[in-house]
C-alpha cells in the first residue's frame, strides 16, 4: 500500500521535473547551425536534445548489428559463439525436459513412458551419468533385464555411479540365484561402500549362507561400526558366527582352535546353549571339570535344556546314579520347577531305580503339561513299578499324540530343526532359532486320539479273527460272487 503510493509520488515527481525542463529549454534562446550537405538546419536547443537521444540509441543499435554480424561470421567458420551457445541451452532445456518428465515416469509407474524420456534426455543432454540412471530403472519396471544390465554395465565406468551399477548387477545376479557372482559383486559394493547397510545385510547373508564365518565377522563388526546395528545384537550374532566357525574348525579336526573359538562364543552370549556346549566339551577334554561345570551351569538357569543335561553327565561319566543324582541336584536347584528340571529328575530316578522318588520329581506334569516326553517318563515310571501292561500302555498312546515339546524352531518361518543351526534350513534367516514349543495346531492330529484307544483296545483282548475264519469268509464271498 505505502510502496504504491511512493510510486505514485514518483511518478508524479518525474513527468513535473521533465515538464519543467522541456519549458526551461525552450525558453532558453540560441540553438545550433548544423551544415549537412551544404544545406544549414537551425535547430532550437529541445531539438538538440532529441537528435543527441537519437544518436545514442543509433550507435547502440549499430554496435549490435555488428556483434551479430561478427558471431554469424564465426559460428560459419565453425566456432564457438553466442549462436551455437543459445542453440546449446535449447538443447539443454529440452533434455532436463525430458529427464524430468521421465523422472516422473518412473514415480508414476509408466515404465515405457519413462524409456522413451530417458532416450531423449540422453540426445538432448549428453550426460550419461544422469541418463543412464533413468535407463537403468525404468528398463527394471519394464523388465526389459537385458538392457538394465547394459545400462549398469555403463555406470561402472564412471567413479561416481559405480557403486549404482555393482549394485544394480548384484541384485540381477541374486534374483538369478547366481550368488557366487552376487557374493563377488556384494564384496566389491562393500569396499566401495562400507557403511551401505543394505549391502552390509546382503552380503552378511550370503557370507552366512556359504559358511564365510570369519567374512561374516568382519561384515559384522563394520554394521557394528557404522552405528547400523545396536552392541547387544551385535554380540550375540557375533557368538553365533564364533560358534559356526568352531564348528567348522572341529569337522577339520583341529581341536584346540576349536576349543577356543568355542569359549569365545560362550565369552560373547553366555546364554547361547549350543556355544556353551561345545565350550563345556572344550574344558571337558581339558580335564578342566570346575570350569565346564560353570559354563553348564550358568546356561541351564538362562534356559533349561536336555542337552546342557547330557553334556553335564560327561563332565563325570563313571560316577553311581546316586553321585550323578546329587551333582544334578546342584545344578537345577535355582530351576526347580521347570518341567524340563522335572524330568531330568524323574530320569536320573529311574536310573537309580527310584521309581515313587522318579514320580514324585515329575510331579502333576502329566497333566498339567503332558508332553510326549514326560508321558514316556511316566510309562516307564509305572513299569518300573510292576503296573499292569494296560497302564503302560495306556501312557505310551497318550504319548503318540501328546505335543512333542520346545524344539528348535526358526522365529521366521517357524520350520522346526532337530538340532541348532546358525542358519535356518527352510528360510535362510540368521540367528532366528529359538527353543520353545510350537504352536499345538502343528502337530494336532485330527482323528488321531480317537482310533487309537480302539487298536490298542483290541491287541490288549486279543480279539483278532484267526485265519480260518478270514479264509472261510473269503469262499463265502467267492460263491456269493457266483
Ligand atoms: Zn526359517
Amino acid at each position: 500500500m505505502l510502496w504504491s503510493l511512493i510510486k505514485i509520488v514518483a511518478f508524479v515527481l518525474a513527468v513535473t521535473a521533465l515538464t519543467y525542463g522541456g519549458t526551461q529549454l525552450m525558453e532558453v534562446d540560441g540553438g545550433a547551425t548544423v551544415d549537412v550537405a551544404g544545406q544549414e538546419f537551425t535547430l532550437s536547443t529541445l531539438e538538440m536534445v532529441f537528435a543527441l537521444g537519437a544518436l545514442v540509441v543509433a550507435v547502440w543499435l549499430g554496435l549490435k548489428l555488428l556483434a551479430l554480424c561478427v558471431a554469424t561470421f564465426k559460428f560459419l567458420n565453425g566456432d564457438e559463439t553466442a549462436i551455437s551457445r543459445y542453440f546449446d541451452r535449447n538443447r539443454e532445456r529440452k533434455g532436463y525436459e525430458a529427464l524430468s518428465e521421465g523422472m516422473m515416469a518412473l514415480a508414476s509407474g509408466e515404465g515405457h513412458l519413462a524409456m522413451t524420456k530417458a532416450a531423449r534426455a540422453d540426445k538432448y543432454l549428453q550426460q550419461p551419468q544422469l541418463t543412464n540412471l533413468l535407463t537403468a530403472q525404468a528398463a527394471e519396471m519394464t523388465g526389459d533385464r537385458k538392457t538394465a544390465e547394459e545400462t549398469y554395465k555403463k555406470l561402472l565406468s564412471d567413479d561416481k555411479t559405480r557403486f549404482v551399477g555393482v549394485r544394480g548387477i548384484m541384485k540381477q545376479k541374486l534374483s538369478d540365484g547366481d550368488t557366487d557372482t552376487a557374493m563377488a559383486l556384494a564384496q566389491k559394493a562393500f569396499a566401495l561402500k562400507p557403511k551401505h547397510e543394505e549391502t552390509q545385510d546382503v552380503l552378511l547373508r550370503l557370507q552366512a549362507e556359504k559358511s564365510d564365518w570369519a567374512g561374516a565377522r568382519k561384515t559384522l563388526g563394520a554394521k557394528l561400526k557404522s552405528g547400523s546395528l545396536p552392541r547387544d545384537v551385535h554380540k550375540r550374532r557375533d557368538a553365533v558366527l564364533a560358534l559356526s566357525e568352531a564348528r567348522d574348525i572341529l569337522d577339520e579336526g583341529k581341536t584346540i582352535e576349536a576349543r577356543e573359538a568355542a569359549i569365545e562364543a560362550n565369552r560373547l552370549s553366555p546364554d547361547l546353549i549350543p556355544a556353551a556346549i561345545m565350550a563345556a566339551r572344550g574344558y571337558i577334554g581339558e580335564g578342566n571339570a570346575r570350569y565346564a561345570t560353570r559354563v553348564l551351569t550358568k546356561v541351564w538357569n538362562a534356559q533349561p535344556h536336555p542337552d546342557i543335561a547330557a553334556a553335564f553327565a560327561e563332565i563325570a561319566p563313571d560316577e553311581s546314579s546316586d553321585e550323578r543324582l546329587k551333582r544334578f541336584t546342584k545344578l537345577t536347584k535355582t530351576t526347580a520347577d521347570h518341567p524340563e528340571t522335572k524330568m531330568l529328575m524323574a530320569e536320573l530316578h529311574i536310573a537309580a531305580e527310584d521309581f515313587p522318588a522318579a514320580k514324585r520329581a515329575l510331579g502333576e506334569l502329566v497333566e498339567k503339561d503332558p508332553t510326549a516326553r514326560n508321558l514316556t517318563i511316566m510309562a516307564a515310571i509305572e513299569r518300573g513299578e510292576g503296573a499292569d501292561d494296560s497302564v503302560v500302555r495306556g501312557w505310551l498312546t497318550k504319548a503318540l499324540t501328546a505335543p512333542r515339546g520346545p524344539q528348535w524352531i526358526c522365529g521366521n518361518c517357524q520350520h522346526i530343526h532337530p538340532t541348532w543351526a546358525a542358519t535356518c534350513d527352510n528360510c535362510g534367516s540368521f540367528d532366528t532359532l529359538a527353543w520353545k514349543t510350537p504352536p499345538a495346531s502343528d502337530v494336532a492330529m485330527p482323528a488321531g486320539t480317537e482310533m487309537l484307544p480302539l487298536i490298542v483296545g483290541q491287541t490288549k483282548e486279543a480279539q483278532l479273527p484267526s485265519t480260518e475264519v478270514v479264509e472261510e469268509a473269503i469262499v463265502v464271498q467267492g460263491e456269493e460272487a457266483k
